[in-house]
């Protein structure tokens, strides 16, 4: 952390988007590097506890009107800025990989999955139609609504700077909500972009804020009782205090925390294509994806060697460079900590007796060589009490365990802290129906590799890796945010009510 005496004059600073405008850095700032060069880009701003007080004002403000505002009306700034996204499709893609560092394409494709539940978020006026029950006794009707919960704030990890904000924002404002949006302060740029066009489509001023910062600024979303609730996205620990703190100070949240996502390969399936899908499943994106796969379940040993092989190869041939070179399969890491914290794992995973087959710890791109790269590495051998199976690396590090029989490989899965994602590739339909049955995760794939779900469906996963009875976005995203209210209404013909009765009233 830097403090304002080190903000040297050259280096552009990040503020916040509060009340329909950009707010200026002030007070203390932080580094946001460039992951390809290892040069700093910018200085995001930390906001402080009134920082924070502003932005909650300002929605607290935007609230009452917006609330009324009817969702034909909010649709309507959402087709549009779901046309400005589009638009501005390039700048946004460039902030993404000069701060984060995916290739260009990969940037591409989380913006176009955030852009969808935009569109998702387009059909509002019909996703809040309530319910309706007439003569639900005599002369009475019975209807419920879905109303907004009034201000409520965003928490997002790095690795999706723009997609994974998406997951929330949208469907929270078209439900008739104001929101805060703490991004992560280390690529904070983006969403600062989508808030200064979604102001363009024609959102009032207060209806998105974007405050930057770290834990203090979350600190102070978390305790002041004008936020309703909280969705968060990012590593267990942080997801499970935030769950704790917020719920503590009566707040619905829905927190997503980190993963370990297994695919098994039976020996029935394609080993070329099942590998090649697990390519980029493992290693896209420097394998800094929740929904990433880290550990490859092998039955039987001659194809746990004939996948290894082949994985061999194609680790070989990966093209590792900066973002913004379109031939490049992978960028870098995120940063310098992150990159010292893999090769930590994979000295644990060497000295625990893993096989390290594929080592891309020397990796050296020319003239990025202060870059955060590290190459694709591969381990065979791995056992369930090993480190590297345990925790979540978030690199491009893949683990190959070898099982038996089905059986023992959804053990595995089963026994596992972390419930995301899990697939399997097999060219038998039982087999694929005994796994998505009895699976102990939240999204799974059959001969999908990231099993994402579209924006009609909702994203979550089990045990570990959320905390909280919803998902985000999709229909779950409704009830997220909003209240239903139950009305029930006696208009008696002759106008005249009935008399007491104390008896409990049935129809
Ligand atoms: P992180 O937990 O370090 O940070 C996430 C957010 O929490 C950031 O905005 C950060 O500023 C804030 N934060 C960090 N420390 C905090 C603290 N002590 N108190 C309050 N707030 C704090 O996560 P990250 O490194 O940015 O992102 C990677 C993690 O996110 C991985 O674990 C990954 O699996 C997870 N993730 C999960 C999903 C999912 O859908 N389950 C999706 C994307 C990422």
């Amino acid at each position: 952390m830097n403090s304002e005496s080190n903000v040297k004059e050259d280096i552009p600073s990040i503020g916040h988007f509060i009340g329909g405008q950009g707010v200026a850095a002030n007070g203390a700032t932080q580094a946001v590097f460039n992951p390809a060069t290892g040069e700093i880009n910018s200085l995001v701003s930390l906001a402080d506890a009134s920082t924070v007080d502003k932005a909650i004002q300002s929605a607290h403000k935007a609230f009452p009107n917006w609330r009324n505002t009817p969702p034909q009306k909010r649709a309507k700034i959402l087709f549009k800025f779901r046309e400005l996204l589009e638009q501005h499709a390039d700048a946004l893609c460039a902030l993404i990989t000069a701060e984060h560092g995916k290739v260009l394409d990969d940037a591409r494709g989380e913006l176009g999955r955030g852009i969808e539940v935009v569109e998702y978020a387009c059909g509002i006026s019909e996703l809040l139609k309530g319910e309706f029950s007439k003569n639900a006794g005599p002369g009475v009707d019975s209807w419920s609504e879905l109303q907004p919960l009034g201000v409520v704030a965003g928490i997002t990890p790095f690795n999706f700077p723009a997609m994974v904000p998406m997951w929330m924002f949208p469907m929270a404002i078209a439900c008739g909500n104001t929101f805060i949006l703490k991004p992560s302060e280390r690529d904070p740029s983006v969403a600062l972009l989508m808030a200064e066009l979604f102001r363009e489509a024609g959102l009032p001023a207060g209806v998105f804020n974007v405050v930057n910062g770290d834990k203090s600024a979350v600190d102070a979303l978390l305790l002041d009782a004008r936020i309703s609730a909280v969705s968060f996205v990012g590593s267990t620990p942080i997801a499970e205090s935030i769950y704790k703190q917020a719920t503590d100070n009566g707040k619905r949240v829905q927190a997503l925390g980190g993963a370990k996502n297994h695919a098994v390969i039976m020996p029935d399936a394609d080993i070329e294509s099942s590998v090649d899908a697990l390519m980029g499943a493992a290693y896209g994106s420097c394998g800094e994806r929740c929904m990433a796969v880290s550990v490859v379940v092998c039955v039987g040993n001659d194809l746990a060697d004939k996948v290894i092989a082949r994985f061999k190869t194609k680790i070989a041939a990966l093209k590792i460079g900066p973002g913004t070179d379109l031939n490049n399969d992978m960028g870098p890491l995120i940063s310098q900590a992150a990159k010292d914290r893999i090769i930590r794992y994979i000295e644990q995973g060497i000295a625990e007796g893993a096989q390290l087959v594929a080592d891309g710890r020397g990796l050296v791109v020319a003239d990025y060589e202060n870059g955060f790269f590290i190459g694709g590495c591969l381990f065979d051998g791995v056992t369930e009490s090993m480190s590297i199976y345990r925790d979540e690396i978030f690199g491009p590090v893949l683990c190959v365990v070898r099982a038996q029989n089905l059986e023992e490989a959804m053990g595995l899965i089963d026994r596992h802290e972390f419930g995301n994602g899990a697939c399997i590739f097999t060219r038998d339909g039982e087999t694929a129906r005994v796994f998505t049955d009895n699976i102990q995760v939240g999204m799974v794939g059959v001969n999908v590799a990231l099993p994402v779900p579209i924006a009609s469906q909702s994203f979550g996963g089990w045990k570990r890796s959320l905390f909280g009875d919803l998902y985000v976005y999709g229909p779950d995203a409704i009830r997220f945010y909003t209240h239903r209210k139950t009305m029930t209404q006696r208009w008696p013909s002759n106008g005249v009510l009935e008399g007491a009765s104390y008896s409990f009233p049935n129809s």
